[in-house]
């Protein structure tokens, strides 16, 4: 399991949801924390490790040892959102790209942990706009997405030398084709769903 960079194809696709959790599920859940901790970041989703379903890791304090504050969610929805912030992001998707995006402040998110219980959380700050790009991922939307028209501006360059990038590691066969990756992505979709 390794994390795919923009603009792999699976950062655009729409994920689906888990219809049971297994052995094979709680082991990519317990990869996605691994890599999460290794690159120091707070969340990962399935996208970002080039798996098309809706499950996500996080860690509010992007702290290994604080365990209260990890929590791997399976099929999320956001139930209410209220108030708006602003405050800068970043995605281990994109490497060294860090802008300010406006999200809600506030959330409500349910979704259901390895065991199958239902998961309900209040949150807002950080946690809150945490789950929200998260979740976003499942949808097949980045946070460059959501940035100002002069933050997408400032963005562009570093946009296009990971466009470049990956295209040359396309072209050396370090990543394989676009077509294959999404045929990849359709039949382990089939297998779950
Ligand atoms: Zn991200």
């Amino acid at each position: 399991m390794q994390i795919v960079k923009y603009p792999h194809p699976s950062l655009r696709r729409l994920s689906k949801p888990l219809a049971r959790v297994d052995a094979e599920v709680r082991r990519y859940a317990a990869e996605m924390l691994e890599l999460m901790y290794e690159f120091d970041g707070v969340g990962l989703a399935a996208n970002q490790v080039d798996l098309p379903y809706r499950i996500f890791v996080v860690n509010f304090k992007g702290d290994p040892a604080a365990k209260d504050q990890e929590w791997v969610v399976l099929n999320p929805v956001i139930t209410n959102r209220s108030g708006t912030a602003e405050a800068e992001e970043g995605c281990l998707s994109f490497p060294g790209i860090y802008a300010p995006v406006r999200r809600a402040e506030r959330v409500i998110m349910t979704g259901f942990d390895l065991s199958g219980n239902e998961i309900r959380l209040e949150l807002d700050g950080l946690p809150a706009r945490a789950v929200q790009h998260e979740i976003d991922h499942l949808d097949g939307v980045v946070f460059i997405d959501r940035l100002s028209p002069t933050n997408q501006l400032a963005v562009r360059e570093s946009l296009a030398a990971l466009e470049r990038q990956f295209a040359d590691e396309q072209a050396r066969g370090l990543i394989p084709p676009s077509e294959q990756i999404i045929a990849r992505l359709d039949e382990l979709e089939s297998l779950r769903t």
